[in-house]
């Protein structure tokens, strides 16, 4: 151990003694005894928010945003694929999609089956901070607002025994003048006051999703008059509900962070649909596809080393297409470059390679998506999951001080950090394998004012 490590260590064993310190046993209302967090936190995703849409539209969030005491207006970088689930699975867990496992809004899992959606909570292949926060001795309360009935299934319990938030709030507990009835979503004003409900219980942390910038920016496109509106809106309310929260007593020394899943694109061109495409190239048989936004994965129906001959056909067809910016590789292909191609070498950033990627992973260029011509993504005047739509807000309000390094701040890196400002461990893996440090975020000084716990890696 080396005299740095050391000493990280000593501040580890103070910042573990001052966090029990602040963590009594209590009687809930259920007759659960759970720890008491002197300074709970408040995780608000603006679904779909793109930094670049904040000022202009949003006064109060601008505001506080360039006068938070914790890196003033600081850019995050969404987790890629810029997916909601790939995002919100990333902020609850503080890892990279490689290591938990939500590659996107769907795949294919390489059977007989069709492809399905992915992001339900037994798709997880590690903990969350719910589960963590459940596992805890005593329990911390946590709570889960949700403008999408989907998320509800993210954190909902499964076989595995994943423990559920404590107390969740979701579009079917709205009224129906609080549903959007195209989508089932609920509205942002009637999700923050279920969320204000959930805070009675006095919940250690909350997770709270608003899905209207989201949903109007996909109908309308991102820059219509529409979405400005929406925008307008859901700054007027977000404000009310920070105030509101953090003159709370219990909140005193509590965090608010507000941040997006991903950015948004405004799509000014036609669908790119990647099957017709292969289709047409005579590659069909080849390939199951699967269109996500701004990405699209490309799996091989036999293993990637028996197909990297026609991987290197679909790779040259994709890269024909107008609105096509990338197509790389998930493994090496020694029919084309060897290792050049691959997502790891030329993005090491990412950190998405799962079996579940695809084995040819295609990146739209601004302005297009790729969805199936009679899917129902076909007609959106709004995506978003390519690298363009991955830069968003991210304020803390509240109790926080200044940070570092805010110029590089990753959605794994406000999990991560959320779960030590709660005095809890990082998350595991269920296979009880072992998590490489590249494979997590980073800490981030400054967030919350408490201890952190779990800060430091040992070597
Ligand atoms: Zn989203
Ligand atoms: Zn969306």
């Amino acid at each position: 151990m080396s005299g740095a490590n050391r000493a990280a260590g000593l501040l580890v064993a103070i910042a573990v003694a001052l966090a029990c310190a602040g963590c009594t046993r209590r009687d809930a209302p259920t007759g659960t005894p759970y720890a008491r967090v002197a300074a709970p936190v408040a995780l608000v995703v603006v679904d779909g928010l793109d930094a670049r849409d904040v000022a202009g539209d949003m006064p109060e969030l601008t505001r506080a945003w360039r006068e938070s005491a914790w890196c003033p207006g600081a850019h995050g970088r969404a987790a890629m694929p810029a997916r909601t689930n790939v995002n919100h699975a990333t902020l609850a867990t503080g890892v990279y999609p490689e290591m938990h496992g939500i590659t996107g809004n769907v795949f294919w899992a390489r059977t007989a089956d069709p492809p399905r959606k992915l992001g339900a909570a037994a798709d997880f292949l590690t903990e969350t901070v719910f589960t963590v926060a459940a596992a805890h001795d005593p329990p911390l309360r946590t709570a889960l607002a949700v403008g999408k009935p989907k998320l509800e299934l993210m954190f909902a319990a499964t076989a595995a025994g994943h423990a559920v938030p404590d107390d969740v709030w979701s579009p079917k507990d709205a009224p129906s003048s609080g549903r959007d009835a195209a989508t089932g979503y609920a509205t942002d004003a009637a999700t923050l006051a279920g969320a204000r409900r959930l805070l009675e219980n006095g919940p250690a942390f909350v997770l709270v999703n608003l899905a209207d910038v989201d949903r109007v920016s996909h109908a309308a496109g991102p820059h219509s008059g529409e979405a400005q509106a929406t925008r307008r809106a859901t700054d007027r309310e977000l404000a009310a509900f920070v105030h509101d929260v953090l003159a709370r007593p219990g909140w005193r020394e509590g965090t608010i962070v507000v941040t997006a899943d991903h950015g948004f694109d405004a799509t000014t061109h036609p669908a790119i649909d990647v099957g017709a495409m292969l289709r047409d190239a005579g590659l069909a048989d080849a390939f199951v596809v699967v269109p996500d936004g701004g990405v699209a994965h490309v799996y091989t129906r036999e293993t990637p080393r028996a197909a990297a001959t026609t991987l290197k056909a679909a790779r040259q067809r994709a890269l024909a297409q107008e609105g096509v910016a990338e197509a790389l590789y998930r493994a090496f292909n020694r029919e084309d470059d060897w290792y050049d191609h691959m997502i790891d070498h030329v993005h090491p950033d990412w950190h998405v390679v799962n079996v579940r990627t695809g084995d040819l992973l295609l990146v739209t260029a601004p302005g297009y998506t790729f969805a199936a011509s009679d899917g129902e993504d076909a007609h959106l005047r709004g995506n978003h999951g390519a690298p363009a739509e991955t830069d968003v807000p991210v304020v803390a309000l509240g109790g926080v001080a200044s940070g570092d390094h805010c110029d590089e701040i990753h959605a794994a890196d406000v999990g991560r950090t959320v779960l030590g400002c709660l005095g809890l461990p990082d998350v595991a893996r269920l296979d009880g394998g072992p998590i490489p440090p590249q494979s997590q975020g980073r800490v981030l000084r400054g967030l919350c004012k408490t201890a952190i716990a779990t800060a430091v890696p040992t070597p």
